[in-house]
């Protein structure tokens, strides 16, 4: 989970392996009640990640932080990896995502709240950082 992925090619993306990847994180997703799971997490290097926010699962392909406020705030966050625990990150509030849908179209994501969290969360995961990387500290436990 420490590795960098890789980004997906749009040719790669139609193929099986890739739909099927997809399939299994959402369905994983779902099983462990999860709001966002990355595709490291499951054993793949593929720069992919799932999302379950307003009642849609949103699939994006090598997401890219565009920009991100300047305001942060803290909140305690969970992780499928880290099942049961809870870590306090400080993350920016607002964020614009850059991605591709699971059909290879581009789209432009603006999230703020939870949704933005949940992002930066899975994005970390694909760059190899976690969010015991990233939890403040002296607020542990
Ligand atoms: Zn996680």
């Amino acid at each position: 989970m420490r590795k960098k992925t890789r980004e997906v090619k749009v040719e790669e993306l139609k193929g099986p392996k890739i739909q099927r990847l997809i399939l299994d994180m959402a369905k994983t997703m779902e099983v462990e009640k999860g709001v966002g799971l990355a595709a490291p997490q499951v054993g793949s290097d593929l720069r992919i990640c799932t999302i379950a926010a307003d009642d849609e699962v949103y699939v994006l392909i090598n997401p890219k932080i565009k920009s991100s406020s300047r305001k942060k705030d803290i909140f305690e966050e969970g992780c499928l990896s880290f099942p049961g625990k809870f870590f306090p990150v400080e993350r920016p509030i607002n964020v614009k995502v850059q991605a591709r849908d699971r059909g290879g179209k581009k789209v432009k994501i603006k999230a703020d709240g939870l949704f933005a969290r949940v992002l930066q969360h899975e994005i970390d995961h694909l760059d190899g950082i976690l969010v015991i990387d990233r939890a403040v500290k002296g607020k542990l436990g």
